[in-house]
């Protein structure tokens, strides 16, 4: 998802109070940006926000990042912030490939990964969000019973993260290739692509995993 033309996002990020502009800086430290022991739950590519809103109005005592690698779609979550009180979530603008300069050993509990740009092109596969590489730099911090959890409508990335897991020897929890009609929906927090997916009539697949 990139929002051409957003005038200004450039601008309204640098000004905004809930982007952390400078985020290696707290690597291991952002239990003070908070100012609580809540633990810290990311989301790696949150798109408009719609998520990671929702899930920090339902979840007050837990804290989340939304990580986002365009200001065009960025600015487009600040918005949506600024509707609602919230004092649990902040934003960083970052591509993730960088993600292990930002946060330090076990300071994260969970990982979303929703709706993640599939790179079909074999030789794009390291850039996806599930493969065994960006499982490794998860590894470096994410607490030890912390889990990642990834949906997708896309069942040939679904495919692929699920041999990833196996080669980075990770733990699959569970796994579904039709979250809306399973017994595993209940608390399920849409996102904007899952909506529009599931208004398609697309199922949408789902997997639980941990190291
Ligand atoms: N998660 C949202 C949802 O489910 O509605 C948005 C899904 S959209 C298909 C994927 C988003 O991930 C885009 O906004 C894209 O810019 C962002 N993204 C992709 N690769 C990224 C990366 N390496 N680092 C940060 N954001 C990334």
């Amino acid at each position: 998802m990139r929002l051409r033309n957003v005038k200004g996002s450039r601008e309204k990020i640098a000004d905004n109070q809930f982007v952390i502009h400078n985020p290696e800086e707290y690597k291991g430290l952002w239990k003070q940006v908070f100012k609580n022991d809540n633990p810290l739950h990311i989301e790696i590519g949150m798109g408009k926000g719609q998520f990671i809103i929702k899930m920090a109005l339902n979840n007050p005592h837990i804290n989340f990042i939304g990580i986002e690698k365009y200001s065009s779609v960025l600015v487009r979550a600040i918005e949506k912030r600024e509707e609602v009180e919230l004092n649990n979530l902040f934003f960083i603008r970052m591509d993730a490939e960088d993600i292990n300069n930002v946060f330090d050993k076990n300071e994260v509990a969970q990982i979303y990964l929703n709706f993640s740009d599939p790179w079909p092109k074999e030789r794009h596969a390291k850039r996806r969000l599930t493969s065994h590489q960006f499982l490794a730099k998860y590894n470096q911090f994410l607490e030890q019973k912390g889990k990642v959890i990834f949906k997708t409508d896309n069942k040939e990335l679904f495919e692929f993260s699920l041999e990833e897991v196996s080669v980075a020897q990770w733990i699959l929890e569970s796994k579904t290739f039709d979250l809306h009609h399973s017994d595993e929906q209940e608390g399920n927090v849409m996102t904007e692509y899952e909506q529009k997916f599931s208004e398609e009539g697309k199922p949408i697949c789902r997997m639980i995993i941990h190291r």
